[in-house]
């Protein structure tokens, strides 16, 4: 999720929203503007809006607290961290990274709720320092403020202890299970299961709260059970692929009859001699008895077929410095993270600076199936 709005940066981490986080402002506001006229029907409504406003903006610092709070043991636990975005279901710190070990795992799962149930405390704390004095009758704006946050924040820490991951509590007993049989994977997909389980009751609860009780908040609670059922089935799938490549490693699956075209071959040649000729999918491009970079087929449609005849490969590769490459020896895993990362679909494999073949996603998918296949 890229936010919308970028409010600032803590510690090299980009805080940002996006803009469905007003939905939750408005829901928040508006519940505390009704709970405050109810228990508080003596104050002026001014000061019920002004307490409401101030409690939903607190409430956006808390969760920004909390977030900040995974996010700075990730960081000293040696995992990036880009950026934390708010969204209408929460917070969420963009790590670049998977945990390397259990304990790293459980430490930065565990630092959200501890870092809610410690602001819960200090706010209920603060609201007994400043009741201290003669209260004629109710509770004052800024008592009830701060306590509301008091339990806004516990709240938030007991939710996210819920063991299902990927909420915090699911981290935890993915890190717990980690440690117990010391596979990962299979920690991730019971932690996943246990998210599934925990988001359909979620969805199911809300949904009678919705119908049965007609409670908007209902509505609210159904689609964060939905979100996290996405994101837990999502985790699973990823882990089985995980399972599938592990020991993988790009040599095993890479391709070597990577086939050369000089530099300086007009596109149309290339297009009638080598594409439609052989049928492959990648191509080094040499220049002098230099590999200089690669082309694909896909970057024909670069030009327009009419200039074919004049424009060369040079025009159209991609230089071997600009591309990110893998070594043979990388795990396929992290080839296909930096896929993802770089958003490309190919990776050339390079070893001292000499250009062995390259590795595609058609490549890692046909290792996939193949083990799927075997396994069965
Ligand atoms: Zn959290």
């Amino acid at each position: 999720m890229q936010p919308s709005i970028t409010l600032g940066r803590v510690a090299g981490i980009e805080i940002g929203l996006h803009y469905t986080w007003l939905l939750i402002a408005v829901l928040i506001t508006g519940s505390f503007v009704g709970y405050f006229s109810q228990t508080n029907p003596q104050w002026h409504t001014k000061t019920t809006w002004s307490a409401a406003v101030v409690i939903s903006v607190l409430f956006f610092g808390s969760i920004v607290l909390h977030e900040l709070a995974h996010a700075l043991v990730a960081k000293a636990r040696g995992m990036p961290v880009r950026t934390i975005t708010l969204f209408a279901l929460g917070g969420v710190a963009h790590i670049e990274k998977e945990a390397a070990t259990p304990a790293a795992e459980f430490w930065m799962g565990i630092a959200g709720p501890v870092m809610s149930g410690a602001v819960g405390l200090l706010c209920a704390w603060l609201a007994t320092l400043w009741d201290a004095g003669p209260v004629a009758v109710g509770l004052t704006p800024p008592v009830a403020v701060l306590l509301s946050l008091s339990s806004l924040n516990f709240m938030l820490a007991v939710f996210n202890l819920i063991p299902g991951f990927p909420l915090d509590g699911g981290r935890i007993l993915r890190a717990l299970l980690w440690r117990i049989f010391g596979d990962e994977d299979r920690a991730t997909r019971i932690s996943a299961r246990a998210g599934q389980a925990v988001a359909l009751s979620l969805f199911a609860l809300g949904l009678w709260e919705f119908l049965a009780l007609e409670s908007l908040s209902g509505l609210w609670l159904g689609l964060l059970g939905w979100f996290l059922l996405d994101a837990a089935t999502a985790s699973y799938t990823q882990a089985e692929v995980l399972t599938g490549l592990r020991g993988v490693r790009v040599a095993d699956v890479m391709s070597r009859d990577c086939a050369t075209v000089r530099a300086d071959l007009p596109l149309q040649r290339y297009a009638d001699e080598y594409v439609l000729k052989t049928g492959r999918r990648c191509y080094a491009v040499e220049d002098r008895g230099a590999i200089t970079g690669l082309v694909t087929p896909a970057d024909l449609g670069k030009v327009e077929r009419a200039r074919w005849g004049d424009t060369t490969i040079a025009e159209v590769t991609h230089p071997l410095h600009q591309l990110r490459s893998v070594s043979p020896d990388t795990p396929v895993v992290e080839a296909l993270q930096t896929m993802g990362r770089e958003d490309v679909n190919q990776l050339p494999v390079m070893e001292a600076g000499r250009m062995e073949g390259w590795l595609s996603r058609s490549h890692i998918m046909h290792v996939l199936r193949t083990r799927t296949e075997l396994s069965m």
